[in-house]
């Protein structure tokens, strides 16, 4: 019997907010999606208040008149920062895992050899709020999607202190998966739960006793496993060490609208520098690019378009002077004026582990390595995100996006840290 543990962070984007602004304790608090468009995230307090996953900011003002609603916009710097405080706190206390999600992470428990596994838990619990300020809530099973089930039922029961083990209450079980909605149960979409009911299965107990033949017939191999994990059979190992990725992505929307050349040429070379240091952080080489500008599909009044246009590196490459003078010719190539921009991003694509591609006769002619982009990379580490970057990103970011409602980045500027006066 296998025993894995899902710790999942309580409200993660609100919880972060509160972190450093203890005036926010007893305050609902909201997090708003990029450019400050719907809600994201809710304390407790705001989902109390009836305020919806995923409402428009205007259709919330009365409740949060009404309410004293904190409202904030999304602050990734933080979030991110906060996730990996969180996330090497949690490894080093189990003897492997797997983080999920910003908020998620998988532990594996078996070779824990703790006598109360729940005791354990609940130390774990108070130690992660204690490190990080962060609340937890940990569900454990004999496979990850009773995990997943344990973990949700956690944080809905009052009595249960923040933890369930399904794993060694094996008489707990039915009634559990009698409890959890199918569509709450894991890897079961939006789609597969509305067949489901249709059928009259309701519940993750009614899917986990449906025919072999019919789930796999109705939801294939991927709906099977859901079902026998379901009942105790892993399908799904802890994966400890991720796969490499093969793209990376760096994209945003602006505040408002752009037609102007120049500033859509900034955010692209923002972009490219951005997703460059991402592949540089991660080890890995390009071997092509891609990059898409298009206008706003929810403006009904304006011409829409949507642009992109690709090219392959001579050789693969995270150099971020090759990359944004690719992006460069791109953008001239693929450019149409006369339309109202909105979307900007690049992909690096064809990534492999730097130093696996087989080496070209004319490499060190032509990509030498001057050590420029490890200098610049060495010196944002230490002084911040943005410190040193190359001479042609715009200064001024008029296409920037809308947060009003910024939080300062606590733990990743300087400027942003918080003082404290004693006496
Ligand atoms: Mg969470």
């Amino acid at each position: 019997m296998a025993t894995f543990a899902l710790v999942d962070c309580n409200n993660f984007y609100a919880s972060c907010e509160r972190l450093f602004r203890p005036n926010l304790k007893n305050q609902p608090v909201v997090v708003l999606s990029n450019n400050d468009g719907c809600v994201i995230a809710r304390s407790q307090e705001a989902k109390a208040v009836g305020i919806a996953m995923g409402a428009p900011l205007f259709k919330i003002r009365t409740l949060v008149e009404e309410h004293g609603v904190a409202v904030c916009s999304s602050n990734y710097a933080l979030y991110g920062d906060i996730s990996e405080r969180v996330m090497t706190m949690l490894g080093s206390n189990a003897p492997s895992h797997e983080v999920y999600s910003i908020d998620e992470c998988f532990l594996d428990l078996d070779n824990l050899g703790v006598p109360d596994l729940t005791a354990w838990c609940s130390s774990l619990r108070q130690r992660t709020y204690q490190w990080t300020g962060i609340p937890v809530s940990i569900g454990i099973g004999g496979t990850k999607t009773l995990a997943k089930l344990a973990n949700r039922l956690a944080k809905k029961s009052a009595k249960a202190g923040g933890v369930i083990d399904l794993a060694h209450h094996p008489e707990w079980i039915d009634t559990a998966l009698r409890k959890t909605p199918i569509g709450d149960v894991w890897g079961v979409g939006r789609r597969w739960s509305q067949m489901l009911e249709e059928r009259g299965m309701v519940t993750a107990h009614d899917f986990a006793h449906a025919q072999d033949g019919w789930i796999r017939q109705k939801m294939g191999v991927v709906g099977l496993r859901t079902a026998h994990e379901l009942r105790g059979y892993i399908c799904h190992a802890l994966e400890d060490q991720p796969q490499p990725k093969q793209t990376t992505c760096c994209s945003r929307s602006f505040g408002a609208t752009i037609t102007d050349k120049s500033q859509v040429h900034d955010a692209v070379m923002q972009f490219a520098e951005r997703a460059a240091e991402k592949v540089r952080s991660a080890d890995q080489v390009a071997g092509a690019m891609q990059i898409f500008i298009r206008t706003d599909p929810f403006n009904a009044n304006a011409p829409q378009k949507s642009l992109s246009g690709s090219a392959n590196f001579p050789q693969p490459t995270s150099d971020a002077r090759a990359i944004t003078g690719t992006a460069t010719r791109i953008l001239e190539r693929i450019w149409r004026a006369g339309y109202a921009w909105k979307k900007a991003g690049i992909l690096l694509l064809d990534l492999s582990a730097k130093g696996s591609a087989p080496p070209s006769l004319f490499d060190a002619i032509a990509s030498p390595d001057d050590g420029l982009m490890t200098a610049m990379d060495q010196i944002n580490a230490k002084y911040g995100r943005g410190s040193v970057k190359l001479g042609l990103a715009g200064k001024d970011r008029d296409w920037s996006m809308r947060r009003e409602n910024l939080s300062p980045s606590f733990t990743t500027k300087w400027a942003d840290l918080v003082s404290v006066r004693v006496g």
